[in-house]
């Protein structure tokens, strides 16, 4: 069977998508899923937070650009059934490199296609940038199912409309014949506030069950972790967080069908 291949995105910054895509990533590996992490923003922190060296070299750009091939960038984490392609500062150049070029909303897509059919992986997570550039646009276009990451904060759906427009767009105009949204996982969620609740409400309110039943809480030990390098079952593996972690990716294996 082919991996399932997500992206984790949101044009905002800072509303949990890395945090995201490393744990859910490390939760579905120790729940036996093949995965396999690609980190598509530039500032690599889903590649140090795995605790890998940032190297010249090491990410797709080139792939994109027509040099050589994804397998290739593959590097092992350390865990048992946890790959990634690692990011670096330069992936950023792809903007201006491919703008205009032909079939440049779909590079990613080709590139990752090999590794899709290989039968070594089960899922292959992409953490997008924080924007809705080219970049964006190519993990959108190569994966099966949208994940948003959504912040419980005030105006967290400020922007949905956007999000989901591109995939309408990218849709309507043949570039992607899978794409779906899949979920939207809340993230930050403060128990104590009435702010959390009201939030998940209004999300619920619009997109139903596409929201994940698991929330994921704000805790200092999902911060921390990757400073250490380390993922939140090798940081804080009785904290809430690892907790919250292991559901979603219960949640995920069983909405995707990802176990064989
Ligand atoms: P993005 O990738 O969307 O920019 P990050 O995952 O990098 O967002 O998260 C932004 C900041 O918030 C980081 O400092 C991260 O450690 C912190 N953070 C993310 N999720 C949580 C959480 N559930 N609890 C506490 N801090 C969090
Ligand atoms: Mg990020």
């Amino acid at each position: 069977m082919p991996a399932k291949i997500f992206s984790i995105a949101n044009q905002k910054g800072g509303v949990g998508k890395t945090t995201t895509a490393v744990n859910l990533s490390a939760a579905l590996a120790r729940r036996k899923i093949r995965t396999l992490l690609v980190d598509m923003d530039q500032q690599a922190s889903a590649t140090s937070a795995l605790g890998i060296e940032k190297k010249q070299g090491a990410s797709l750009y080139k792939v994109m650009c027509g040099e050589g091939s994804a397998n290739d960038k593959v590097l092992p984490t350390g865990r048992d059934r946890l790959s990634i392609i690692p990011s670096e500062v330069d992936i950023s150049a792809i903007e201006v490199e491919l703008s205009g070029s032909e079939n440049y909303l779909l590079r990613l897509k080709e590139c990752l296609e090999p590794l899709k059919n290989s039968e070594e992986y089960d899922a292959i997570i992409i953490d997008a940038p924080p924007s809705l550039g080219l970049l964006s646009m190519n993990s959108l276009a190569a994966s099966d199912y949208l994940l948003i990451a959504l912040q419980c904060e005030y105006l967290a759906m400020e922007g949905l409309g956007q999000i989901l427009g591109v995939v309408e767009q990218l849709q309507n105009a043949g570039v992607s014949d899978s794409l779906q949204l899949g979920g939207v996982v809340m993230t930050m969620y403060d128990s104590r506030t009435n702010l959390s609740k009201q939030v998940v409400n209004e999300v619920r309110a619009h997109l139903g069950d596409y929201v994940f039943k698991t929330m994921i809480p704000r805790t200092v030990r999902l911060a921390e972790a990757p400073s250490f390098g380390r993922t939140i079952f090798e940081h804080a593996r009785f904290n809430e967080g690892s907790f919250a972690y292991d559901k979603l990716a219960k949640e995920i294996i069983n909405r995707f069908a990802l176990k064989k």
